[in-house]
């Protein structure tokens, strides 16, 4: 017998087949019972009669069901339903694996449920309807870039997940080595540094769908990993970059989610200090109606100072990172007036969310030098930090810009959801926790012996609400 998914079934009219899913329903009228079965292609009506041996089925069972799909009577159309037109009349109905009862209902929109509760259950959560098909979104919007981006001559290549530190403004994961006594690797903010260096590689057009890590307190809607489309073209300067992006979102929203319509294009680019005087923000949403959930008002800002004032330590910090090139213009203030000097640097906006920021970079070994002296560091750090930037833009080094939408937040975005979480499959909790497996967590002695560190105990933090 031919095993067919449930959208299957549509054409399986008359065909004796096998079904296999998940009792999303079942109703007992005595006589007849009617199930709804559920796979990952939606539902479909199963009709078991009453005379028939069958198994005491419940909700969430994992069931085999043998059967003839039928035409149901002009009645009994459900025309909300993508199978809505057929039935399978059971001839043999087996369980594979039964379900005890559920922490919370699935069969309605999850969002309004505890969220702890939620992602100690993610596969549960996984199983409703808006979860299932953000995660399929997902995929679609990946496959678009992947294929879009290959279509453009773009490669895509891993760069190292065990790291020395990048500069992108947050705290960084550490993890020990348990070779190098003492010493640590730490987890990508992004792959900056090596995409800058595949340029220098040679490879010309790079992207990655990169996992990025950064440690940074309970901020709102930020996750300790998350996901960038990181990319890096040789030769080009930010009006190529902006080009190819605004082409590839625009092409993306239509073929992916084609309800939605973008308020102008070509997107509107404004420059950081026109943003700040017009809007009082350098994410302005433009939206016209911002009730209307398919409007994606998507905007350019451009020319951002290149540093700013850390308010804390008092000191000078790169606003993007230090690999930004300064706009060429400015380049006699970089040792002068710092703070009054612009980078070749710009970010995507959509509906007052930054999205992506990127610059056209370094590649002079003297420049890069001179920003670092800039940033306050003496050469012996310089040196230390990234001597190997240093040297190898002394080999040749094309001139080269890039940037890195974040995926998550263009999925969220484009699904209509509140935050990130609903947009990744096992996101962790605000405070960095995953109530699923319970990491982070202590280790064993002897793991912790073999990484060759001691810890020393402080009052572990109450868990914080998510
Ligand atoms: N690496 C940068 C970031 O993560 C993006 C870029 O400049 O391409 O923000």
């Amino acid at each position: 017998m031919k095993a067919i998914t449930v959208i299957e079934s549509n054409k399986a009219v008359g065909q004796k087949v096998v079904v296999r899913g998940w009792v999303h329903t079942v109703r007992d009228m005595g006589k007849i019972t009617f199930v709804d079965l559920r796979d990952q292609t939606g539902l479909l009506q199963v009709v078991i009669s009453g005379d028939m041996e069958a198994p005491r089925l419940g909700v969430e069972y994992v069931v085999e069901i043998e059967g003839e799909v039928r035409k149901r009577g002009e009645r009994f159309i459900n025309h909300k339903l993508a199978t809505g037109e057929v039935e399978i009349g059971a001839t043999s109905v087996k369980v594979l694996s039964e379900s005890a009862e559920l922490p919370f209902e699935i069969k309605n929109d999850t969002i309004g449920i505890n969220e702890e509760l939620r992602l100690k259950h993610r596969y549960l959560d996984l199983r409703s309807e808006r979860m299932a098909k953000n995660l399929r979104l997902r995929h679609s919007v990946i496959k678009f870039i992947r294929d879009y981006l290959d279509a453009e001559g773009f490669i895509e290549v891993e760069t190292p997940m065990l790291n020395k530190g990048t500069p992108e403004g947050a705290r960084e994961f550490l993890v020990p080595s348990r070779l190098h006594a003492e010493e640590f690797y730490v987890l990508p903010q992004s792959p900056q540094q090596f995409k800058q260096l595949l340029m220098v590689g040679g490879i010309g057009k790079y992207f990655q769908i990169a996992r990025s890590f950064r440690d940074e307190d309970q901020r709102g809607d930020r996750q300790p990993e998350f996901t960038q489309l990181d990319m890096e073209m040789s030769f080009v300067g930010q009006e190529e970059v902006l080009a190819l992006n605004e082409a590839m979102l625009v092409e993306l929203i239509a073929k992916v989610t084609p309800e939605k319509h973008i308020t102008s294009t070509p997107f509107p680019r404004l420059t950081y200090a026109e943003a700040m005087e017009k809007y009082g923000t350098d994410k302005p949403d433009l939206r016209k109606d911002k009730a209307d959930p398919n409007e994606l008002a998507i905007c350019w800002v451009v020319d951002f100072p290149m540093f700013e004032k850390n308010k804390t330590t008092g000191k000078i910090d790169a606003a993007h990172h230090p690999f930004t090139a300064p706009k060429v213009e400015d380049l006699d203030k970089l040792e002068s007036d710092p703070l009054n000097v612009r980078a070749d640097s710009y970010d995507l906006v959509i509906n007052g969310f930054e999205l992506s920021s990127g610059s056209v970079r370094i590649h002079e070994p003297e420049l890069q030098q001179r920003v670092f002296k800039a940033l306050g560091m003496k050469d012996s750090e310089i040196e230390a930090k990234f001597g190997h930037m240093i040297e190898a833009f002394k080999f040749g080094a094309p001139p080269h810009a890039g940037m890195a939408p974040g995926i998550d937040r263009l999925i969220m975005v484009l699904a209509n959801e509140p935050n990130i979480r609903e947009v990744m499959a096992f996101p962790k909790t605000g405070d960095a926790r995953d109530p699923l497996t319970g990491a982070p967590a202590r280790v064993a002695d002897s793991a912790l012996d073999e990484a060759h560190i001691k810890t020393v105990p402080t009052k572990k933090p109450k868990v914080k609400p998510i």
